[in-house]
């Protein structure tokens, strides 16, 4: 979290993953017509043909099994101006996304095309594949469509394969060695934390945890949220917490996962703090998580002070304080 002169905090915020799939029979082939050079699109029953090439037909669901091929030639169908390109686009310039219909193809498809202005765009326009000067079996083969006065493409669409079923389950089976994609999925905000939860944030930083009473039912909320949910009015009194408290529900992590901190199996928890009406979500550690179970008493195990920043993070997890179990209808009310 950032500090300013304002009441308020934020943070940059990025949320990523590798999406990975195999490519399959139908995605594959399509994907090396690209490294050859070849546009490959796929027939449905319809009699409609799509470029790239369905895995499965829209109408009957089945297996798409007709591929052919279609021009690297085509008429702009809808365009539209990016005027600020972003990072990960075709081009650092602006340019424009258009839906092309190769000649051969009945539908468009999408990609980037190469103009220095709005005004060198048009719908009906014909334009052509540039390729990239180094191909290797992806979308990126395509560079982009830039203008040509190439007349529409012959012959097109032209007969290429029909895959069988065995294809279809031998390419996509256990044990296959069909080539994957990984396609990096990224989201980048920034968080900015209402006055209440800066609050609690900068009371974490001053190794405190801070709450807000509601003034209609006496209510503790931690974090604080700014209204109390039930009477909806806003929370002004600010409560310091007990830095102990009782498990009141909680789960047991056994399911690894990318970019995971603590080996498996180990326990997420419901924390009810002395004090608070709703429980916070806590890691129980220094306990074998088969050990753990409602109403054990808990307590606040902070990380050494120079690793404190404005997060729920200074805090490293609970931990048993040996004190007996809270008696249930002590917190029956807070789960
Ligand atoms: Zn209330």
């Amino acid at each position: 979290m950032t500090s300013s002169q304002s009441r308020t905090l934020s943070a940059p915020v990025r949320v990523s993953f590798d999406y990975t799939r195999s490519t399959g029979p139908v995605l594959g082939r399509y994907l090396e017509g690209l490294r050859d050079g070849v546009v490959v699109a796929g027939r449905t029953s319809d009699g409609r043909v799509i470029t790239p090439p369905l895995e499965f037909d829209p109408v009957t669901h089945s297996a798409t099994t007709e591929l052919v091929r279609v021009a690297e030639t085509g008429t702009v169908v809808s365009w539209t101006w990016c005027p600020e390109p972003v990072e990960g686009q075709p081009f650092d310039r602006p340019f424009a996304w258009a839906l092309v219909r190769l000649d051969g193809a009945t539908e468009p498809m999408l990609h980037a095309l190469d103009a220095a202005s709005p005004g060198e765009v048009h719908t009906g326009q014909r334009v052509r594949i540039r390729w990239a000067s180094e191909r290797v079996g992806a979308i990126t083969d395509i560079a982009c469509f830039e203008p040509t006065d190439a007349p529409p493409a012959p012959g097109m669409p032209a007969p290429l394969e029909t895959l069988t079923a065995r294809d279809a389950v031998t390419a996509t089976g256990p044990g296959a060695s069909t080539p994957v994609v990984i396609t990096p999925v990224n989201l980048d905000y920034t968080y900015a934390a209402s006055p209440e939860e800066s609050a609690f944030f900068r009371g974490l930083a001053e190794g405190r945890i801070v709450g807000q009473r509601c003034p209609a039912c006496s209510k503790v909320y931690v974090p604080p949220r700014g209204a109390c949910p039930t009477d909806g009015v806003p929370t002004s009194e600010e409560v310091e917490l007990a830095q102990t408290g009782t498990v009141t529900t909680f789960c047991v992590v056994n399911v690894p996962f990318m970019g995971q901190r603590i080996k498996p199996p180990y326990v997420s928890a419901y924390i009810l703090l002395d004090g608070a009406d709703i429980a916070l979500q806590h890691l129980i550690l220094d306990i074998p998580a088969e050990e753990i179970r409602m109403g054990m008493r808990v307590e606040a195990v902070w990380k050494p002070r120079e690793e404190w920043g404005t997060s729920i993070e200074n805090i490293s997890h609970f931990r048993p304080t040996g004190e007996p179990d809270a008696d249930y209808d002590t917190y029956k009310h807070h789960l």
